[in-house]
């Protein structure tokens, strides 16, 4: 009987102490975003860092400059409300997957960040933010844009989908960057030389992207690192498979809810 009591004290108590564990993980203030997190990484000379929104969206840091990319509506509020500067934001085109005005008017009000798009996006945002600060993109052209954080230049080529699309090699801080929007393969990327790092579309759910047209791509780049996104992981796999003989490059398939840092200069 006595023994059966103390069990039962010792049930209550075990109970008790489970209850607290777990009020206070389920309660506990959510944690930094990760908008917050790519702010506070330490970069040295030549280091890139980032994070992958979906599709084709991207912010990437360099040493002096943030740079967003085919953002769309890909922020939550209070990753938006995270943004501590942005230098520029840069759309490729107007599909609902890479663009939302809503967001890049927001983003614009809270840091007065330059943005460069494409046509149809150049008009769509037209009257919605400082004519100043805001670059119409053209294929064959290259851009340079001064900010009070230094200079950077854009090398632009057209690409290949149903409506247009510009894609860029992105020159800032030293380094090579060049972003495929979800586009198909154009013989005019050649043009652009080499890319430090290349964010390229292997397919899914864009109508002009493949493995193939990203395996082109890269043969025209040869990047020292090649971020995948905007397509399935057999997609990605198969990117994967057939570059791998051909050239030396880094492959990072990219994921969402990742910080990523990488070297790529000397
Ligand atoms: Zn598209």
């Amino acid at each position: 009987m006595r023994r059966q009591r103390i069990l039962h004290v010792i049930l209550i108590f075990v109970a008790i102490l489970v209850s607290i564990v777990l009020a206070a993980v389920l309660l506990q203030p959510p944690g930094k975003s990760l908008v917050e997190e790519l702010y506070s990484v330490e970069l040295s000379r030549g280091e890139v860092a980032f994070i992958h929104l979906g599709y084709s969206g991207v912010i990437l840091r360099t040493g002096n400059f943030t740079i967003g990319i085919d953002v769309a509506n890909l922020l939550s509020e209070k990753e938006i409300k995270d943004i501590r500067e942005m230098s520029l934001l840069v759309y490729t085109h107007i599909h609902s997957d890479h663009f939302n005005a809503a967001t890049a008017q927001e983003i614009f009000e809270k840091t007065g960040c330059f943005i460069a798009a494409e046509q149809a996006v150049y008009e769509a945002l037209s009257g919605r933010v400082s004519a100043e600060k805001l670059v119409k993109l053209e294929g064959g052209e290259s851009r340079e844009l001064y900010l009070r954080e230094g200079k950077i230049t854009l090398h632009l080529v057209y690409g290949v989908h149903p409506v247009q699309i510009i894609l860029l090699l992105l020159e800032a801080d030293g380094l090579r960057v060049f972003h495929g929007g979800d586009s198909g393969y154009s013989p005019s990327i050649r043009s652009l030389g080499h890319a430090d790092i290349a964010f390229l579309p292997t397919g899914d759910p864009s109508p002009s992207a493949s493995p193939g047209d990203a395996v082109k791509m890269a043969l025209d780049l040869n990047p020292s690192v090649i971020v995948l996104f905007h397509g399935s992981k057999a997609q990605h796999n198969s990117f994967t498979d057939e570059i791998k003989s051909k050239l030396a490059s880094k492959i990072i398939p990219v994921e969402t809810g990742k910080i990523y840092v990488e070297k790529l200069l000397p």
